[in-house]
């Protein structure tokens, strides 16, 4: 067997360790706390961003209707003060009083409007400042969460790291070209991509091989293809 098939059956090794650590970091309790979590903030911040549209939608409209009313307030002074004017004639101030009625009727309309929507603006304020309250518990959760998640994984993440820098290493006793069929058969076999064939028996898929089939294997490379169920083959040779 060759540096290459060795590092092959090597970096096999690390990376299914690595999965297996993987796994027990995804197993560990915190982590499926932590996405639970990470589920309700993304709830929240949809219903937050809602609610937040919402009152803003209210206070455009109440400040249309304030406008509306300093405008009426603003005409209302104004038919006054020509109304106290003395060159101000009896048939103006006459149309002026039929304005000033109109006004006020107009700023009564607006006032029935203003109420029922300060009461809506008060409930979506009430309404987001829950939401921000159960979102700042969520945070708080989630950091207690993440240093628990830490504390206890400290272990199986320097397992990782070191699993990692091993697999830097043994790589460069690959080709890339062989490193590319090693990443797409990974991908095939959802990791197990290299077998061994000891005497003439594939070490993954077991199924026995023709002796024609394997003469021809053992005289040729030593990194092959299972002719049976495609994943990488090293052949130690007779
Ligand atoms: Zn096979």
């Amino acid at each position: 067997m060759d540096a290459e098939a060795t590092a092959l059956l090597k970096l096999q090794e690390i990376d299914l360790a690595l999965m297996r650590a993987e796994a027990q970091l995804r197993a560990m309790p915190q982590a499926e706390k932590l996405a639970r979590v990470a589920k309700a903030k993304k709830k929240l911040s949809s219903e937050l961003t809602r609610i937040i549209g919402t009152r803003k939608d209210i206070e455009i409209d109440i400040e249309d209707i304030q406008e509306q009313h300093e405008r009426y307030e603003r005409d209302r002074a104004e038919a006054k003060a020509t109304i106290s004017d003395s060159n101000t004639t009896y048939k103006e101030i006459q149309a002026l009083d039929a304005k000033l009625s109109s006004i006020a009727k107009q700023l009564e309309k607006l006032e029935f409007k203003l109420g029922p929507l300060l009461e809506k603006l008060d409930e979506a304020k009430a309404g987001e400042g829950k939401l921000r309250a159960i979102g700042a518990k969520l945070i708080e959760e989630e950091t207690a969460l993440r240093d628990s998640f830490a504390a206890d994984s400290a272990q199986i993440c320097a397992t990782i790291e070191n699993l990692k820098e091993d697999r830097e290493d043994i790589l460069v006793d690959i080709s890339e070209e062989m490193q590319a069929a090693y990443a797409a058969t990974q991908k095939r076999f959802s990791g197990l991509a290299v077998e061994r064939l000891t005497g003439n028996v594939p070490s993954t898929c077991r199924v026995k091989l023709a002796t024609d089939t394997y003469q021809i294997l053992v005289k040729g490379p030593s990194i092959t293809t299972c002719p049976y169920c495609h994943r990488m083959l090293v052949v130690e040779g007779l």
